[in-house]
């Protein structure tokens, strides 16, 4: 996959020198290309924002910059072109999955109160926001995009099933997990994990992963629907935490 950025903060992206991103890059199953748009300045005191027309708070991002570094990236290689903004559908699972499966992406991020709306009109396929908060630019919010897109490339994740299990993938919350030591601190693993018996576990994280859903994230629960058995575990579990 080829991911090109444009960014007048490329330095940001440095972080994606550590950890499973790196690792996609090193083998070449991401290609990152990152375009400084003060290269595309409209003079040489580097200007690439201007005050707002109509008057308003700070600065907004300059169409012209903005456009010239789109235009800089070859055609075939632009692909799908993602504005990040506090604006813009708000990311899930199944959007970073769709991405994921693109051959091509630009992700513009943007600066101060934003890009010129031209741009946006003209240029960008797709707004998408990653929450109901105001960051103070888009790189942070691409480097979340990139960092969950990149567990979808595979190759990239050392067990290649491992995001299946995660959050979110079959629709609920993951169980808890532990690890060693069994006992720490007088705290103990639940008994179950350490039994053995496959199938009781298997049960367990099912059942685990349906209760924490319910308690933590019901609205995942909204549209789903539930086997007989498993409406009596959560009516089961409610009457006990109300206890
Ligand atoms: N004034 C803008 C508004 O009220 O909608 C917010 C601009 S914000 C300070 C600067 C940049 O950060 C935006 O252009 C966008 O690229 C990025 N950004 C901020 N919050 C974001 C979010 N929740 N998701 C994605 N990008 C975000």
């Amino acid at each position: 996959m080829n991911i090109n950025i444009l960014t007048i903060f490329p330095d940001i992206f440095n972080v994606l020198n550590s950890g499973v991103v790196s690792k996609a890059i090193k083998q070449k199953l991401i290609t990152i290309n990152l375009s400084d748009i003060r290269k595309n300045a409209i003079n040489k005191h580097n200007q690439v924002d201007s005050k707002p027309y109509g008057g308003g708070e700070g600065m907004v991002m300059m169409a012209e910059p903005l456009i010239k570094t789109i235009k800089n990236i070859n055609t075939s290689k632009r692909g799908h072109i993602v504005y990040m903004s506090p604006q813009g559908t708000k990311l899930n699972q199944d959007k970073v999955i769709s991405l994921s499966k693109l051959e091509n992406l630009t992700i513009i991020c943007g600066r101060y109160e934003g890009i010129d709306q031209r741009v946006i009109d003209n240029y960008v396929d797709e707004e998408i926001s990653i929450g109901d908060f105001v960051l103070s630019g888009g790189e942070y919010a691409a480097i979340c995009l990139i960092d969950s897109i990149s567990r979808h490339i595979p190759g990239t994740l050392g067990n290649k099933n491992s995001y299946l299990k995660d959050t979110f993938s079959n629709g609920l919350l993951k169980e808890d997990v532990y690890t060693k030591p069994e006992i720490y601190d007088s705290f103990k693993v639940p008994d179950i994990l350490l039994s053995g018996n496959h199938e009781k576990i298997e049960a367990w994280k099912s059942e685990m992963s349906l209760i924490k859903t319910y308690s933590k994230r019901p609205d995942l629960l909204k549209n789903r629907k539930l086997t007989k058995k498993q409406k009596k575990l959560l009516e089961e579990w409610s009457s006990k935490a109300i206890l």
